[in-house]
C-alpha cells in the first residue's frame, strides 16, 4: 500500500530537522505551524521543488540547459510524487491582453458563440478576439486604451497667451513653439482662454499643421503652425518611448494620461465584432458585465444551436460564482486582482482541466476571504481531491483546517526553534493534542471591554472609484481601526487608493519582498550593522569598512558572498561553499580582530535572542529589542532578506518603524501568513503603536483582530455593484447589534 502515500524522509532545507512523514494520496492535508516553523520549506522548498526537478529530468541535457534550475533538495528520500500544481499568490501578470476571461479560458468559448448566433453574422471565432489581429479595434491594437494629453494639466485657462496659458512643455512664454503660435496671428494673445469662443480653442487646440505667412525680423516668410495638442501629441505621443531620452520623458510623461481608445471606446475590438450581437448585446458589453449578473443573461439565450456553448460558459462562470468572485467582470486584467483573487482564479482554471493523480499546492488559500465565504473554497478543494487529486494546503485559518482529511503540525516554534513535526492525524485529535495549532483552536479572543477615544478625524469626502458609491466616512486618528467586508466590497480601494493617494507620507506595512540583493540581511536592514561595525572599528582601532562584507574587508574568492557558482555547461549550476572563507564571508585578517572574544562574523551567525544578550549598545539593543518584541528573535542577523517569508518580511518593517510617533500606518491583511498564536504578537504591536500616538488603519477578515479594534468601518453589504458602501461604523460592540452587516454575523457567532 506505500503508493497510497508521499513518502518523505529526512528532509532537511533550512531549519528542518531531518523530518520524516507520509502524506496521504487523494486526500486534503493541511500544513499548520507558526511563521517560521518550516511549513514551506517541506510544502515548496523539498516536495514542489522536488517535483519541478522530476519534470526537467524528462527533458534531454540540451533543453535543461535553457531550463531554471532546480537543485535536489536536501533530504535522504522523496517517494511517489506526481506532477505538482503550484496555485500561489503570486500575481498573475500578462498585461494588457490577459483578462479573467482569456485566463479562465471562458473567453474562446464566448467568442464561438458570437460567431455562431450572433447577428449580423461576421465571420469566425477569431474576429471576436482582441489578441486577434482581425479582431482587434486598429486604434488601440486591442488595448482599449490610448495614451493622450492629460487636459487637466495642459492648459490654465484662467490665463492669457501672453500670461502663459499653455502648461505643456515647449510651449512656455517666449519659446519657440509658443513664438509660432503668436506669429500665426490668429489670436487675441491678452485674451483669457476662459473667453475664447469654441472655433478658437479648437484652433489652438486641435488644428491640423498647415503654413501661414508672417512677417519675421522685416522679412516674409512661411512657418508651419499647428494646435498645440495636436503638436504635442505628434511629437512626443504618436512615438515609441523608448527613442526619447530619459530627460525628455520625464520632462513629458506628467502631462500624458491614459484615456479610453477614442475608436472603440475601451471595447477593445473591431467595429465590426462590436456591430454583432446577441439579445442585444455585443461581445464586450457581455464581458463587462459582472459574472453573477452574466450568467442570468448567458441562461436567457435560447438559440439551440448555442445550447453546447451556453452549458460550457454557465458551468464555468457558476464556479467563479462558487468561489465568491461573482462581482468580477471578464474583461477585468489579470494585473490589477489582489494575490488572494489571482489565487482563486488560478483555481477556477484548474478545476476546468481534465488532468487526474496531480498534487495541488495552495499557499493560504483563505486570503482575502470574508469568513462567509470560507466555505465556497472549502467545497472547490474537496471537488479537486474527489477528482482524484492529492490536494496540499499551507494554511491558518480555523475554517479551513476543519476539511482536512489529514493535518501535520510543525513547530513547536520557528525558526531554530522549530524544524520537527509536533502532530499528525485528523482534525479532532488535533483539538486534542497540546501543540500550539491544538490550543489556539479552541478558544478565540474576547472582544475588548475598553476603547480608546479617537484625538481627531481624516475625512474621505464623495469617493467613487471603482464600486465606491460617493462615499463619505471619516477615520479617527489616534486608535486601531479595522476596515472589514466581503471580497469585492471596496475595502482596498477605499483605504489602498483613496486615503491613500490623499495621505501619501502613511507608512504602508506590506508582506512585498524587504529586499532582493543577497547581500542584505536583518543586520543591514535594521540599520545594526553599522553601530556593530563602528564598535569593531573602535575596539580594534581600525577602519570600519573592513567589516563590511561588500567592500575591502569581503572574501576575495566569494566577492563576500559565502558561496561560490559554478557553471558546467549542460549541468546544473552548482552552488558550494567558498573554500577559502568557508562561508564565513570575509578575510581572515578581518576575522582576527574580536569584540568581546567574537569576530564580525560570530555576529552575523547570532540570532536576534542571542544578539540582545551579548551587546549592550543603546541604539543596538533598541534596534534588537524591536525585532524580538515583533517575534523574530529566533532569526539569524546574517540571514539574507532574500529567503525571508511574507510574515517575516512585514514583521522586519514593523520593527523598524516601531519608534515612531504621530504617523499614519496602513496595513493590507496582516494576519496573512500567520499563526492564531503570531495574531496576538501582531495586536500587541498595533496596540503599542497606538499607544506610542500613531493611527493605526487595518484591512482584515481575522476575527480576533476585529475584536481588538476600537473602532470598526464596514463596507458591504456584498461585493461588485452591490459593494461599495459604508453599512457600519462603530466600536466592535455596536457592531454586534448592527443586523443588516455580515461581518456582525460572524463575529457573534
Ligand atoms: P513557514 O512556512 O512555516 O513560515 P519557512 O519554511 O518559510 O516557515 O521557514 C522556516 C525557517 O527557515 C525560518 O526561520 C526562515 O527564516 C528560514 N529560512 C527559510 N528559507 C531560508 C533560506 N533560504 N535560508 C536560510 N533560512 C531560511
Ligand atoms: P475589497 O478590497 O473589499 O476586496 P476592492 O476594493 O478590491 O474590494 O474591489 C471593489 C470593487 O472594485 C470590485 O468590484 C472590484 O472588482 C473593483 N476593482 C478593484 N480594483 C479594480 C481595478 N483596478 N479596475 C477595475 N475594477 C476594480
Ligand atoms: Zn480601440
Ligand atoms: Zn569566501
Amino acid at each position: 500500500m506505500s503508493q497510497e502515500y508521499i513518502e518523505i524522509r529526512g528532509a532537511r532545507e533550512n531549519n528542518l530537522k531531518d523530518v520524516s512523514l507520509r502524506i496521504p494520496k487523494r486526500k486534503i492535508t493541511i500544513f499548520t505551524g507558526v511563521s517560521g516553523s518550516g511549513k514551506s520549506s517541506i510544502v515548496f522548498d523539498t516536495i514542489a521543488a522536488e517535483s519541478q526537478r522530476l519534470l526537467n529530468e524528462n527533458f534531454s541535457m540540451f533543453v535543461r540547459n535553457f531550463l531554471p534550475r532546480f537543485p535536489q533538495p536536501d533530504a535522504d528520500a522523496i517517494e511517489n510524487l506526481s506532477m505538482a500544481v503550484i496555485v500561489d499568490q503570486k500575481r498573475l501578470g500578462g498585461g494588457a491582453h490577459s483578462t479573467v476571461g482569456t485566463i479562465t479560458d471562458i473567453a474562446p468559448i464566448l467568442r464561438l458563440l458570437f460567431s455562431r448566433v450572433g447577428q449580423p453574422y461576421v465571420g469566425q471565432p477569431h474576429m471576436f478576439s482582441f489578441n486577434d489581429p482581425q479582431g482587434m479595434c486598429p486604434e488601440c491594437n486591442g488595448i482599449g486604451r490610448s495614451r493622450c494629453v492629460d487636459m487637466s494639466k495642459a492648459l490654465d485657462m484662467s490665463r492669457s497667451l501672453h500670461e502663459g496659458a499653455i502648461m505643456l512643455p515647449d510651449f512656455a512664454v517666449n519659446s519657440f513653439d509658443w513664438t509660432m503660435i503668436v506669429q500665426s496671428g490668429s489670436y487675441d494673445l491678452d485674451k483669457k482662454l476662459s473667453d475664447f469662443s469654441d472655433e478658437e480653442l479648437e484652433q489652438l487646440l486641435y488644428a491640423k499643421a498647415r503654413k501661414v505667412e508672417t512677417q519675421f525680423g522685416g522679412k516674409t516668410v512661411n512657418i508651419t503652425v499647428e494646435g498645440c495638442i495636436e503638436k504635442f501629441t505628434n511629437k512626443y505621443i504618436k512615438r515609441d518611448v523608448k527613442t526619447m531620452s530619459e530627460r525628455t520623458q520625464k520632462r513629458v510623461e506628467p502631462f500624458i494620461t491614459d484615456g479610453p481608445c477614442l475608436l472603440c471606446r475601451g471595447a477593445r475590438l473591431s467595429q465590426a465584432a462590436l456591430s454583432c450581437k446577441i439579445n442585444g448585446n455585443n461581445i464586450a458589453e457581455l464581458s463587462s458585465m459582472e459574472v453573477g449578473r452574466l450568467i442570468e443573461v448567458i441562461k436567457e439565450i435560447k438559440d439551440p444551436i448555442a445550447a453546447p456553448m451556453v452549458k460550457a460558459l454557465t458551468e464555468r462562470l457558476q464556479r467563479l460564482v462558487d468561489i465568491g468572485l461573482e462581482y468580477l467582470s471578464l474583461d477585468r486584467e489579470t494585473d490589477t486582482l489582489s494575490g488572494g483573487e489571482s489565487q482563486r482564479v488560478k483555481m477556477v482554471k484548474h478545476l476546468s482541466g481534465s488532468l487526474v493523480d496531480v498534487v495541488y499546492i495552495f499557499d493560504e488559500p483563505s486570503v482575502g476571504l470574508h469568513p462567509r465565504d470560507v466555505h465556497r473554497l472549502n467545497e472547490l478543494l474537496q471537488k479537486l481531491r474527489d477528482k482524484g487529486n492529492t490536494v496540499i494546503v499551507v494554511e491558518h485559518d480555523p475554517d479551513v483546517i476543519e476539511v482536512a482529511d489529514h493535518i501535520v503540525d510543525v513547530g513547536p516554534f520557528a525558526g531554530s526553534r522549530g524544524g520537527t513535526i509536533v502532530y499528525e492525524g485528523s482534525f479532532s485529535g488535533l483539538l486534542q493534542s497540546d501543540t500550539l495549532t491544538g490550543k489556539h483552536m479552541k478558544h478565540s479572543m474576547p472582544i475588548k471591554d475598553h476603547f480608546r477615544p479617537a484625538k481627531g478625524k481624516l475625512s474621505i469626502v464623495d469617493a467613487n472609484l471603482h464600486n465606491l458609491n460617493n462615499v463619505s466616512v471619516d477615520i479617527p486618528t489616534g486608535v486601531l481601526t479595522v476596515v472589514t467586508g466581503v471580497a469585492g466590497s471596496g475595502k482596498s480601494t477605499l483605504i489602498n487608493e483613496v486615503f491613500l493617494q490623499k495621505h501619501p507620507d502613511a507608512i504602508v506595512i506590506d508582506q512585498s519582498a524587504v529586499g532582493t540583493s543577497t547581500r542584505s540581511n536583518p543586520a543591514t536592514y535594521t540599520g545594526i550593522m553599522d553601530d556593530v561595525r563602528k564598535a569593531f572599528a573602535s575596539a580594534n582601532k581600525v577602519s570600519p569598512g573592513l567589516f563590511s562584507f561588500n567592500s575591502k574587508g569581503a572574501c576575495e574568492n566569494c566577492q563576500g558572498l559565502g558561496v561560490v557558482y559554478t557553471d558546467v555547461a549542460f549541468l546544473d549550476n552548482v552552488k558550494t561553499t567558498c573554500e577559502v572563507c568557508g562561508g564565513k564571508r570575509f578575510k581572515e585578517e578581518v576575522l582576527a580582530y574580536k569584540l568581546g572574544g567574537k569576530s564580525i562574523a560570530d555576529v552575523l551567525e547570532m540570532t536576534v535572542e542571542q544578539a540582545l544578550s551579548f551587546f549592550d549598545l543603546k541604539e543596538v539593543v533598541r534596534k534588537l529589542q524591536a525585532m524580538s518584541d515583533v517575534g523574530l528573535d529566533y532569526l539569524k542577523l546574517g540571514q539574507p532578506l532574500s529567503t525571508l517569508s511574507g510574515g517575516e518580511c512585514q514583521r522586519i518593517k514593523l520593527a523598524s518603524e516601531l519608534h515612531k510617533k504621530g504617523s499614519i500606518y496602513v496595513m493590507d491583511e496582516p494576519t496573512t501568513g500567520l499563526h492564531m498564536s503570531d495574531i496576538t504578537h501582531l495586536l500587541a504591536i498595533m496596540n503599542r503603536l497606538v499607544d506610542a500616538g500613531n493611527t493605526v488603519i487595518v484591512i482584515e477578515h481575522n476575527l480576533d483582530v476585529i475584536r481588538n479594534a476600537d473602532w470598526i468601518i464596514d463596507m458591504g453589504p456584498e461585493g461588485g455593484s452591490n459593494g461599495g458602501n459604508v453599512i457600519f461604523e462603530g466600536t466592535p460592540k455596536q457592531l454586534l447589534s448592527a443586523k443588516h452587516s455580515l461581518t456582525s454575523k460572524y463575529l457573534s457567532r
